[in-house]
């Protein structure tokens, strides 16, 4: 069995950063990932929030960041991690293929954005569509668009687009909203944002970026099409730690519970990123969460 001190669980921002802390604290570190390194930052066109670098497309940051962490020494494998046992002072990672022992395991799969399943959704992201308002609001300046969902981070989105857009459609499946009373009470006060109840989005319009999007009244079947270049879909996220349940305490929407410190009631088991129980979830706190749950690993292994 292959033994590293720590084993990072996702090439993501705070994965990548995590191995890069570790690697400077001279720990041997492998990073497995399902997908792709670089997590769903690699989709941004254009990051234009993560301090010092006014404008990087999403792939050149996580290029950077792989490169920086392999160069000092960190290893990355694509393999899936189907579980972590716990046996005490070593952890044993499992993956289809293998099994790893790392003295501590760094939990950084992020989460995924719950999708509307329209046709043509996948295709219009970076072209219309969005599921991050703080990360390309600002490419919608004066334009109009639509905020789906009916939670906080639908109704924070329309707030922060209202700021900027020229009007804002907040379309909800619902006539009541699940995220909170004084953030709807204002944006019943902004001028150009127009409620869109008990609807759903049942089509996207576009040619090569998105120009409308028809909803369905869900009481009355009525069909109507809202000119829109922009459509922030905010319906939840789907928070990747079902694999972890049993060794780690997780929220009621499956976020692992942890606090500042990342660390979880495993001993020796750390969170960092997207799906930990977290208030901003944004590059820079992902990447924040890295080097405290390095930190934090660094500090167990040497006690
Ligand atoms: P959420 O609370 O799970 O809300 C998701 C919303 O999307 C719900 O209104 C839901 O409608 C709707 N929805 C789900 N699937 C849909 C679909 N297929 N089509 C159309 N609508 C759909 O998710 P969230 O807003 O991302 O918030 C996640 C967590 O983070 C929450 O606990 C939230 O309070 C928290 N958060 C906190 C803050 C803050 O404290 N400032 C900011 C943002 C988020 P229904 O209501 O009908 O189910």
């Amino acid at each position: 069995m292959e033994r590293y001190d720590i084993v990072i669980v996702g090439a993501g921002p705070a994965g990548l950063t995590a191995a890069i802390y570790a690697r400077r604290a001279s720990k041997t570190v492998l990073v497995l990932e399902a997908k792709a390194w670089g997590g769903q930052i690699i989709n941004t066109p254009d990051i234009e929030n993560y301090p010092v670098e006014a404008h990087i497309s999403g792939f050149d940051f996580a290029t950077r960041l792989y490169e920086q962490a392999v160069g000092l020494g960190a290893e990355v494998r694509l393999e899936k991690v189907t579980g972590v046992e716990d046996a005490g002072s070593a952890k044993r990672v499992v993956t289809p293929s293998s099994v790893y022992e790392a003295g501590a395991v760094i939990l950084a799969t992020g989460s995924e954005n719950r999708k509307l399943g329209v046709e043509g959704e996948d295709a219009l992201v970076g072209r219309g569509v969005s599921y991050c308002a703080t990360c390309d609001g600002n490419f919608f300046r004066k334009k109009d668009v639509a905020v789906v969902g009916g939670g906080n981070t639908a109704l924070e989105d329309a707030l922060y687009l209202a700021d900027l857009a020229n009007k804002v459609y907040l379309i909800h499946r619902r006539d009541s909203f699940r995220g909170e009373d004084s953030t709807v009470e204002k944006l019943k006060r902004k001028e150009n944002v127009e409620f869109v109840y008990n609807s759903t989005v049942t089509r996207l319009v576009y040619d090569r970026r998105l120009s409308a999007v028809e909803v369905t009244d869900k009481l009355d079947g009525s069909v109507r099409t809202i000119e829109v270049k922009g459509l922030f879909v905010a319906v939840g996220r789907i928070p990747e730690n079902e694999n972890f349940r049993g060794l780690i305490d997780l929220d009621a929407a499956g976020y692992a519970l942890a606090g500042e410190n990342c660390r979880t009631r495993t001993p020796g088991v750390f969170v960092a990123g997207d799906n930990r129980t977290k208030a901003v979830r944004q590059l820079v706190t992902a990447a924040a969460d890295g080097a405290v749950a390095a930190t934090e690993a660094v500090k167990y292994l040497n006690q």
